[in-house]
């Protein structure tokens, strides 16, 4: 593909064993890398933001891919040698961010619209999503994110009313945003293998969300879900007020639990919550 040395080399030339507590569990297949960067999306011109490139199997597959320039960010020092040679192979064309990929400023990093992709550890990956689609002013500076996640993360982020997935994270991204599992991973596909089964996920930003102030949305979600196998009628009463006026503004069954109620009727309820006076 790119007449770079294979991966377990680049590994084992640079000493970088994985560490756990960077959650390194690095794809050496770059058949499976190939596959993640073509389900970001058209590439051609276009600048990717990588999180966590690792020794660089993905950065690879997204430079061959025809990236105009891959952004990549990495915390661990030890790896940036094995990206230099990467960058030497298309000059001009990868620039490495050595810092946490959780302070950085997305916005002042690209010029122009960026795709983000990333295989994270999922201690990392939830907190940047959430941060992600909590971007003001909306719609945000990137194209889409297409991200790795333990199954059970990604399940969650997707998932639909009335399921025991659905919450807070489901909520959020459904309102800002359409998410999609595109394929699995088995641990195998990794070294060393992690636990549990990966999934990949595509997001693609809404232009124009159910308008509401997003602050208000999380309160009235944090509130419901928080007692989820309460009825709202009871697990509301946590914001304060009298819930059922709430309710009734949102035209929502007051015995109805969390778990029932769809976007656009948090987007009520968020809407009714600043209407109030106190959100
Ligand atoms: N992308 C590579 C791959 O697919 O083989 C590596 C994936 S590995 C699961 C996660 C990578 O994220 C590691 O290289 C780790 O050092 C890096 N990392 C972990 N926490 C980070 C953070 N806060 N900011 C930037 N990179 C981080």
């Amino acid at each position: 593909m790119d007449d770079l040395p294979p991966l377990r080399d680049v590994i084992a030339r640079h000493g970088i064993r994985a560490v756990k507590g960077l959650g390194q569990n690095f794809l050496l297949d770059l058949n499976v890398t190939d596959r993640i960067a073509r389900s970001a999306g058209d590439l051609s011109g276009v600048t990717v933001v990588e999180i966590g490139p690792g020794p660089g199997g993905l950065t690879r597959s997204l430079l061959a891919a025809g990236a105009r320039k891959v952004v990549a960010i990495e915390r661990d020092e030890r790896c940036l040698p094995a990206l230099e040679e990467i960058a030497a192979r298309y000059p001009g064309r990868l620039d490495i961010v050595a810092g946490d990929a959780l302070k950085i400023d997305y916005r002042s990093l690209a010029e122009g619209p960026f795709r983000i992709v990333a295989n994270l550890p999922y201690n990392v990956a939830t907190p940047l999503l959430i941060g992600w689609l909590r971007e003001e002013p909306w719609p945000p500076a990137y194209l889409s994110l297409t991200l790795m996640f333990q199954r059970e993360v990604a399940e969650r982020i997707v998932a639909a009313p009335g399921s025991k997935a659905y919450g807070r994270l489901a909520v959020l991204a459904g309102w800002r945003a359409k998410a999609d599992i595109l394929f699995d991973l088995s641990p195998r596909a990794f070294s060393p293998p992690p636990k549990v089964v990966s999934s990949v996920i595509h997001v693609a930003p809404r232009t124009e969300p159910l308008p509401c102030d997003a602050a208000a949305l999380e309160r009235v979600v944090g509130a419901a879900f928080g007692q989820r196998r309460k009825m709202l009628r009871q697990s509301l009463k946590s914001l304060g007020g009298d819930p059922a006026v709430l309710l009734a503004a949102a035209d929502i069954t007051p015995t109805q639990r969390a778990e029932e109620i769809d976007v656009a009727g948090f987007v009520g309820l968020a809407n009714a919550f600043s209407r109030r006076g106190d959100g």
